[in-house]
């Protein structure tokens, strides 16, 4: 395969045929022995070896493991934050890893919801605005929610002028997702996204990640709840960035 450097970002209907899985066949998301290394001095840390992850539309997945088992890792290469060491990432049939940055930033804002423990929201913009800011990032998207829709599926209509410092902890966790599906996203990667919230509002917000993914979209979250494990349909535990 050849590498695609300096190629402008492909409108979506017309990316070259030989970086494309079939339709039909292709996985949301797909992770081909990935390897990522890092050194500090001396010391190397093997961070991820040989993590092999395809995820289908329709499902939500959970990835569980100690503090340090590359957890966060293994996330940040899947959505192209962070480059793999070695191996290969497909994201909706595109190519992610080892592609140049502007290339990756743009399938990610496409292709890719991110949710966080916290803090994703830009304090200074209202939650209507923080969706639109991510709307207008991916240039290229296919399907863009209407921001009124999108709030009311989410519960948190009435809260669109709303600063995120006037937000309860549910509020605030419903407007980061929000944000996380402004470009309706064939793929949503979680890391510890209920790890600050009550039972109840960790509850709320894993019913809305599963009626996403029922809604024919992908979701990976990692965590160490037992409330995502048991929301998922299926778990990976990670153990020293191998999984087991
Ligand atoms: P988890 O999310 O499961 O807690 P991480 O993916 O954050 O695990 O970390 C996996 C391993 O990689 C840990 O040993 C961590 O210290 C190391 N690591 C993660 N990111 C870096 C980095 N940027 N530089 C050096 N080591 C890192
Ligand atoms: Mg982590």
């Amino acid at each position: 395969m050849t590498s695609s450097t300096g190629r402008a970002p492909a409108p979506p209907d017309v990316s070259p045929q030989d970086e494309r899985i079939d339709i039909e066949t292709r996985p949301s998301l797909e992770a081909k022995d990935l390897y990522r290394f890092f050194w500090a001095g001396d010391e190397e840390t093997l961070a991820l070896r040989g993590v092999n992850v395809t995820v289908s539309a329709g499902e939500v997945v959970a990835v569980v493991g100690p503090s340090g088992s590359g957890k966060s890792t293994l996330l940040s290469c899947l959505a192209g934050l962070d480059e793999p060491s070695g191996g290969t990432v497909w994201v909706d049939g595109e190519r992610m890893s080892h592609q140049p940055e502007s290339v990756r930033a743009d399938l990610r804002a496409r292709t890719i919801g991110i949710v966080l423990q916290s803090d994703s929201l830009f304090d200074h913009l209202t939650v209507a605005d923080n969706v639109r800011l991510s709307q207008s990032l991916a240039t290229s998207a296919r399907r863009r929610p209407q921001v009124d829709a999108l709030l009311d599926s989410l519960g948190i209509r009435s809260r669109a002028r709303a600063h995120p410092s006037q937000l309860s902890g549910g509020e605030a966790a419903r407007a980061g997702l929000a944000v996380a599906l402004a470009n309706d996203p064939a793929v949503v990667l979680a890391d510890e996204p209920t790890g600050e919230l009550d039972a109840e509002t960790e509850r709320r917000l894993l019913a809305l990640l599963t009626q996403r993914a029922r809604q024919g979209r992908a979701v990976i979250i990692a965590s160490h709840s037992p409330a995502v494990r048991k929301a998922a349909d299926r778990v990976i535990a990670l153990a020293d960035g191998r999984i087991v």
